[in-house]
């Protein structure tokens, strides 16, 4: 027996107890099903179906367990498709404590069915219904077609009966969801009866915490484990209802367009620190939204612009905003036209610091709630850029904190907090020649301290001030001079052999005494040390100390070169 064929006579179980007891009619896009859960006497009828349906129904569950067996009538919302085929049932004869398991805003439309039935509220019953070998937990999905809808959920399967959630078309009788055309047919029935994505979204998110093995809708196709998440997938970005009329208005395309970009505005400022992030949705929402062809964003005194028509870029430089900011900002009004200009205040000093631009091919009038809806993101993006300026200056003081630290005042050379840093960057590079071209250079002042007794300390600060411009004078802008100590400085040099590091410290010695027309005068001693393979700075320096104590023995005044 095919599917087909036993959906159109008999109940079909779907889950151990769980049966599809509805009925197939011919040339119906709905066909409603109606589903029973086994439990003797307190047997359950989910969504018993429309005046059309009842009497086979009524056949299936007579088949199971008798029509006056079924205590739980779940009526999932007040739809003539679910209720119809209350009245026949009353007639017939439903258990003698039958009750409707509804909600309370369902209950104000079933009442005029005209039911002599009592109601069983699920919220009365913290949102569960406990049977005798199974628990079904109620889940409210309101205004997904009526306030009070909700779906029910089976834990002993994971069925979920969803009504007219996962609901579909259903024109040929087939039981279960088992190709892709299936989902299409679903597609269809959301984008038609069901109000917004956001509606949508909102149900599925919660139905999402369940573990739903198989869903059984009161419309279209069972939807078998294999199928429930790539459902859910599809459903959660399935534009619907209000959408559909948004095709043919513009106005309200926009609303809900701008809506969806003030809310990932909103959510990108809330989880990113990146301001770049919310400039692209803005320069989205400029293009497909309001159509500009230009957009552009001036901001905390230029510091920052970002314009959609040169790509992504967004950059801090400095630039001087257009004429039509500077109108702004000086005061004159915006006028609607070929362009849209938005001042942007700081919530600092409340002054119009920046501009968001709307350029327009066509001149075109903006309408009350588009101005509206850009009011509030002009809110959205003064916070955003004013947390963004924020986030710069403290890089830019962070930065200034870090330059500050590992320089030294009196001379602007490097001090040593930077030395082990720097030599490892220098020393990776130098590790891909074949053999080392590195060198340190030791160079001290000689006899310093006669400077100091004879002239004092602020004249031994200038001199110190001096021979360090003699240094970075005669070496090159990628060599790195620290000052090690109080009249001693150490340079790496990088890329030369053993002639090129003497002769560099050659230079800086008569470079010092080329300055002899200053007064006082003074020398320097230099040691010179090459790297050895793998060398690391502690012995580099050391060896280059020694050959400085070498000259300084040797007479002053002159370089030697380390072993
Ligand atoms: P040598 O040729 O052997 O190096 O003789 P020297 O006099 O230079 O010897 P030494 O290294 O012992 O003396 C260095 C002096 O430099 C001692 C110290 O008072 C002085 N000095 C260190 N740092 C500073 C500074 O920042 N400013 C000034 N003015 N003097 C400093
Ligand atoms: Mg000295
Ligand atoms: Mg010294």
């Amino acid at each position: 027996m095919s599917r087909s064929e036993q959906y159109t006579s008999e109940a079909v179980q779907i889950a151990p107890r769980v049966w599809w007891v509805g009925s197939m009619l011919r040339d119906d896009q709905f066909q409603c099903h109606a589903y029973l859960i086994e439990q003797g006497d307190q047997s359950v009828l989910v969504d018993p179906g429309s005046a059309l349906v009842v009497e086979e129904v009524m056949r299936k569950v007579d088949s199971i367990v008798g029509l006056s067996n079924v205590r739980w009538l779940i009526c999932s919302q007040p739809d003539a498709d679910i209720l119809a085929a209350l009245p026949k049932l009353e007639e017939r004869g439903l258990h003698r404590d039958a009750q409707i398991v509804t909600h309370w805003r369902d209950e104000a439309s079933i009442v005029h069915t005209g039911t002599a039935l009592k109601f069983w509220r699920v919220e009365d019953h913290h949102w569960r219904l406990v049977l005798q070998d199974r628990t079904l937990r109620f889940v409210l999905t309101p205004y997904l077609h009526f306030a009070g809808a909700f779906c029910t959920f089976d834990e002993e399967t994971g069925t979920l009966f969803s009504s007219d959630l996962f609901a579909g078309f259903n024109e040929e009788g087939a039981l279960f969801v088992d190709s892709v055309e299936d989902i299409d047919s679903i597609r269809k029935f959301h984008e038609h009866y069901m109000p917004s994505r956001e509606i949508l979204a909102h149900a599925l998110h919660q139905l999402r915490e369940l573990p739903v093995r198989l869903i059984a809708p009161q419309h279209g196709r069972v939807i078998p484990e294999i199928w429930v998440s790539r459902v859910f997938d599809f459903l959660e970005n399935l534009e619907c209802g209000i959408f559909l009329i948004a095709r043919d208005d513009p106005g309200l395309a926009f609303l809900l367009s701008a809506n969806r970009t003030i809310h990932d505005v909103i959510n990108t400022m809330v989880r990113e620190q990146n301001f770049s992030v919310v400039a692209a949705y803005l320069s989205e929402l400029a293009t497909h939204t309001l159509g500009a062809q230009y957009f552009e964003l001036w901001a905390g005194g230029g510091d920052l612009t970002f314009r959609f028509d040169q790509g992504d870029s967004f950059a801090g430089h400095l630039e001087d905003p257009p004429p039509d900011v500077l109108a702004v900002l000086s005061g004159e009004s915006a006028q609607p036209g070929q362009r849209l200009i938005l001042p942007l205040r700081s919530k600092v000093t409340e002054q119009i610091d920046g501009a968001m631009l709307w350029g327009f091919r066509e001149r075109r009038t903006m309408s009350q709630a588009t101005m509206a809806v850009l009011t509030q993101i002009i809110n959205l993006v003064e916070v955003g850029l004013e947390r963004e300026l924020l986030r710069r200056s403290a890089d830019i003081e962070r930065t200034a904190w870090h330059t500050q630290a590992i320089h030294d005042s009196l001379t602007g050379l490097y001090n040593r907090v930077s030395l082990d840093d720097s030599f490892l960057r220098l020393a990776a590079f130098d590790d891909r020649n074949f053999e080392p071209m590195m060198a340190a250079l030791m160079i001290d002042i000689d006899l310093f301290k006669v400077v100091n007794d004879t002239f004092g300390h602020a004249v031994g600060d200038q001199v110190i001030r001096r021979v360090a411009e003699a240094v970075t004078h005669c070496v090159r802008p990628s060599d790195l001079t620290f000052r090690f100590g109080g009249e001693e400085y150490l340079v790496f040099l990088s890329n030369v052999n053993a002639t090129a590091a003497i002769n560099a410290a050659e230079r800086i010695r008569q470079r010092v005494i080329g300055a002899g027309s200053e007064v006082p005068t003074v020398t320097v001693s230099a040691g010179v040390a090459l790297r050895k393979p793998g060398e690391q700075h502690e012995t580099l320096i050391a060896r280059a100390d020694q050959a400085l104590f070498l000259a300084k023995s040797n007479g002053r005044n002159r370089v030697e070169l380390a072993l």
